[in-house]
């Protein structure tokens, strides 16, 4: 029987720090089939649907935005942590469980009324999805939907973004 993209998925015990199981997606990406399957899945909501700009969260979101993008024939916009865009940018903040992060997009990535697609790797608390939602948001574009390849349902984050009244859409937990 052929794999499914949850079998393609990795668990590292301790990693980034002791006590952590991090779930590492570059096994499925490096797999065809795998990858294949996991950005038709990704997509296959929003065929038919007019979607002007995949946004990708840095970083795995970009490797799966893209795609994403390319097939959906749609512009590609990355949203990056704080500091490394080269041009004028619009910044949100979050809490993290220590401290906080920033996000950012460029003030000129995005025009009134474009409507897009939110692409990460893995739906946790949902701090940095609805940080981007936020972002795209003061743009005033329109986000159409959030998908994911992986939800932590123990975490919480589609009951955030659910209630911020967006479409989540997840491959796997
Ligand atoms: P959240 O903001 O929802 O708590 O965390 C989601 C963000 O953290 C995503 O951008 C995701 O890439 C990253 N992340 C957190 N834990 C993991 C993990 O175990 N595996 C992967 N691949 N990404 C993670």
């Amino acid at each position: 029987m052929s794999k499914t993209v949850k079998d393609l998925i990795r668990s590292i015990v301790d990693f980034p720090h002791e006590g952590i199981v991090f779930r590492d997606v570059t096994t499925l990406f490096a797999d065809a089939e795998g990858f294949r399957m996991a950005i038709g899945q990704l997509l296959a909501p929003y065929k038919g649907e007019r979607i002007d700009k995949v946004i990708g969260l840095e970083a795995r979101g970009f490797i799966l935005g893209g795609a994403v993008a390319h097939q959906l024939s749609t512009g590609f916009v990355p949203i990056r942590k704080k500091g490394k865009l080269p041009g004028a940018v619009i910044s949100e903040a979050y809490q993290l469980e220590y401290g906080e992060a920033v996000m950012e997009i460029h003030d000129d990535a995005l025009t009134p009324g474009e409507r897009v697609l939110i692409v990460d790797d893995l739906l946790a608390t949902g701090g940095t999805a609805a940080a981007a939602i936020t972002l795209c948001q003061r743009l005033r574009a329109e986000v159409m939907g959030c998908a994911f390849v992986i939800d932590l349902p123990e975490l919480g984050g589609r009951k955030v973004l659910e209630g911020l009244g967006m479409e989540v859409h997840t491959l796997c937990e």
